[in-house]
């Protein structure tokens, strides 16, 4: 079905590039014409980092799908500086984008920005993380991010041993110990994974399975700023001793995200913690070096999210909207930025474990079976 849609995008880009290619310029506005005037001209692709692999992938499969399509591309990394984001818009802004497809840096900080998009006709696509404060976002395409929490969860109390892989609850009583990590603050996903996971615990702490030792459970308290390997390794380095030097052990860790998963592994391994007690650990992207230490044990479960999809998904969008057409959504309720409800495409994220790397990352042709164990 989305196949089909992506298709037949492809086949009016080129049919509008050819019509393009035959008239002279005779742009006389009606729909064909202004859909030509639109056909291979530039889109501004606006990406947060290159320091997390994810984004790579998602701003690469971005741009070659947009070519294919017969657009320009003027793909941009901001090192995860907000100001270097927003000059890099207004410049694809100057440059005369036809759309522009953001992951934002920090999702309040771009209302001038957009105000200015707005100003110039410019539509302008959310990915995956929402913009908010601003009327001028069209759609959004991204997964569903409360899922993404509930799912880390639940695969956290799998591996705990309190619910069984069908979902129920088991016999197993603990408790277990169990800290939290939560991703940045200016990010909204980061809220919704936090509380898709929360809720999700929350029955488990009430009747005392799951105990948060250190008493740390408050998003803000929890919270990694910019999602930033070092920032969660410190903080993990600073429970294990305030909260664990009487010799009791970390059974579990909620991490949100696989780069602070691997800065929390190294605060447990540098603590003296080895493969035959390392805690029950979360994630998310299937980075490659996650994926590994999936396979090695030492990390528990990541969420797949495929860049490829979601990067169709916003391409699709972009290419709709600029030939006067109504991109597909599916959801119309949950995405209020604080100024309107974004239409929104939510894909389904994927958990994965040791025991669905080949059948999911490896059959799936994300990943190659020699990234893997290589
Ligand atoms: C994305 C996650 C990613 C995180 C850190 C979030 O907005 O949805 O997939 O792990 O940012 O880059």
């Amino acid at each position: 079905m989305k196949k089909k849609v992506v298709l037949s995008l492809l086949a009016a880009g080129a049919m509008v590039i050819s019509l393009a290619a035959c008239s002279s310029g005779g742009s006389s506005g009606s729909s064909t014409s202004s859909a030509g005037a639109n056909a291979g001209g530039l889109i501004g692709v606006a990406m947060p980092t290159k320091s997390s692999e994810r984004w790579i992938a998602d701003g690469n499969n971005i741009k070659t799908q947009l070519e294919a399509a017969g657009y320009t591309v003027d793909l941009e990394y901001a090192e995860d500086d907000i100001p270097t984001q927003v000059s890099q818009l207004e410049n694809m802004i100057t440059k005369g984008a036809k759309a522009l497809i953001i992951a934002s840096i920090d999702g309040t900080t771009l209302t001038n920005t957009l105000q200015n998009a707005k100003d110039n006709n410019i539509p302008v696509i959310a990915y995956d993380r929402l913009i908010r404060d601003s009327e001028n976002v069209d759609y959004y395409a991204t997964f569903d991010n409360y899922k993404v929490g509930v799912e880390q969860a639940t695969s956290l109390l799998t591996g705990l041993g309190l619910v069984d892989a069908s979902g129920n609850k088991t016999a197993v009583k603990g408790p277990f110990n169990v800290e939290l990590f939560a991703g940045s603050p200016d990010d909204n996903n980061a809220t919704f994974f936090f509380n898709g996971a929360m809720d999700t615990l929350k029955p488990y702490i009430a009747d005392g399975s799951v105990v948060i030792k250190s008493g740390q459970t408050d998003f803000n308290t929890v919270a990694t700023l910019r999602w930033d390997p070092a920032t969660a390794q410190a903080r993990m380095e600073n429970i294990l001793t305030s909260t664990y030097s009487d010799g009791s052990k970390v059974n579990g860790v909620l991490s949100p995200y696989d780069g602070l998963s691997r800065g929390i592994i190294s605060a447990l391994t540098s603590a003296g913690y080895t493969a035959a007690d390392i805690p029950i650990i979360t994630g998310q992207d299937a980075e490659i070096d996650s994926v590994k230490a999936i396979n090695a044990g030492e990390q528990y479960s990541t969420i797949y999210k495929d860049t490829r999809e979601l990067a169709k998904v916003a391409v699709a969008m972009a290419t709709a909207v600029l030939n006067g057409q109504t991109p597909e959504t599916n959801d119309s309720k949950t995405y209020d930025n604080g100024k309107k409800v974004v239409p929104a495409e939510l894909l389904q994220p994927v958990v994965v474990t040791k025991d669905n790397i080949q059948s999911v990352l490896i059959d799936g042709g994300y990943y190659t079976a020699a990234q893997v164990n290589g």
